[in-house]
């Protein structure tokens, strides 16, 4: 049995590097950047308006104003506003360049249009309402790393620098293999006694389609060694990343383990000290493939999903570290927990924003409500008490 930090640290130091495609800005949304990009163009471009108003000279004003002759016009897209003589206003719109001799731009609303004599009642500091060139970005200037999620701003920005296409990592082949005889298909039958519908293939699914990965092979194996060799064979034939969800326990039934050796992956370790999800297996095969034997309780089989698959498959999309695992924070606890196992006890709960986290009442690796009804983790270290009040890291299930 090895360590949580370890089999994370083994697990991401033996993720293959991202294999890279180039994709248009949209289809990269969510993904993440595989390179380092640098503005191309200055932002703004050129000095402009940042109102609806008035350019004019601030040196032409008084402390309370004064009156101005309406000279021109520049609207945004303008090529060339012309010049701005002494005693004149241009009228101008938000993102219009500034005519030249202009060093600053009342708003519509200060002033008053007496057929062609501006009247402004204020004083105009020179510079009000101007964005000068470069202001927000120099050209050349560093404006992403490689590493970073394309989320909407930072797309809008490299869209602004004149980008096309971006490189990101090409997706992986993912499968999802489920053990055990008790499982049935929901969409193909009813239960008789002693089964259940499998629920974990829909739940992992899901966790993976929210990492963008649209396509899975499913696969379902009954417990019994040479049908597991030669689904988990073919999974590692089609696909770089394997989930073998169950059959990784001691039981006389758990063939995940026996078929892995035959079948000549690499078993990296098994078991973690964590609660839930103590069983969880990892192997590599061929060139950059991994495989993860998950536990079949749901609950254990979605904690180990978010603390261990999670960030490997951020890796191999190329997320940089601070982007890896489900995002962390700090809360207050709304009820005392005791953790007395040996493993850090990682504890379903509710996190909300304002009043803090508030652990399920039933912690069972069974639990699907409570699961269902969970939106974070907070970890509890080995025999430790939690008391009312007192701080935790909370883990959020859904925000990755
Ligand atoms: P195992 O890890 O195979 O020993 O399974 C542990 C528990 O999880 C058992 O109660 C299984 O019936 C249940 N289980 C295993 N796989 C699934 C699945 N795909 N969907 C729902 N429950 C499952
Ligand atoms: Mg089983």
């Amino acid at each position: 049995m090895i360590d949580e930090i370890e089999a994370l640290d083994r697990i991401l130091s033996s993720t293959a590097k991202p294999e890279i495609e180039e994709v248009g800005l949209v289809a990269a949304a969510g993904r993440y950047l595989l390179e380092e990009l640098r503005s191309t163009v200055a932002v703004p471009g050129f000095d402009q308006s940042a109102m609806d108003g008035y350019a004019l000279r601030s040196m032409d004003l008084g402390s309370n104003g004064g009156a101005l002759r309406i000279s021109g016009l520049s609207a945004a897209g303008c090529e060339n506003p012309g010049i701005l003589q002494a005693g004149e206003a241009m009228r101008i719109f938000t993102g219009a360049p500034l005519p030249e001799g202009c060093d600053a731009v009342v708003m519509q609303e200060n002033t008053l249009d007496e057929g062609g004599k501006l009247v402004v009642n204020q004083k105009v500091k020179k510079g009000e309402c101007v964005r000068r060139k470069g202001d927000v970005i120099c050209r050349g200037q560093l404006i992403a790393s490689s590493g970073d999620r394309l989320n909407p701003g930072l797309l809008g920005l490299i869209a602004s620098q004149g980008y096309t296409s971006l490189p990101v990592a090409l997706w992986p082949r993912v499968a999802v293999i489920t053990t055990g005889n008790e499982l049935v298909d929901p969409a193909v039958g009813k239960l008789k006694p002693g089964q259940i519908f499998n629920s974990n293939s829909t739940m992992l699914q899901v966790a993976l389609r929210r990492l963008g990965i649209q396509n899975v092979d499913l696969y379902h194996v009954e417990d019994q060694l040479q049908a597991t060799i030669e689904v988990i064979r073919m999974a590692m034939h089609r696909c770089q990343l394997v989930l073998v969800v169950g059959g990784v326990s001691v039981g006389d039934r758990d063939q995940v383990k026996p078929a892995l050796e035959e079948c000549g992956a690499n078993v990296e370790f098994w078991r973690v000290r964590i609660k839930p999800g103590k069983p969880l297996l990892y192997a590599s095969f061929g060139e950059n493939g991994q495989l993860f034997g998950l536990p079949g309780n749901p609950v254990s089989a979605l904690v180990t999903f978010a603390i261990f698959v999670l960030p490997a498959v951020q890796r191999r999309l190329g997320a940089c570290d601070k982007n890896l695992g489900m995002r962390r924070l700090t809360a207050r606890s709304l009820s005392s927990i005791t953790n007395q196992s040996d493993r850090p006890h990682y504890v379903r709960g509710v996190f909300d924003g304002d009043a803090g986290f508030l652990a399920s009442a039933c912690q069972t690796s069974h639990n699907t409500m409570g699961l269902a009804q969970s939106n974070a983790l907070a970890r509890i270290a080995a025999r430790t008490c939690v008391n009312c009040g007192d701080l935790l890291t909370v883990h959020l299930l859904w925000e990755y």
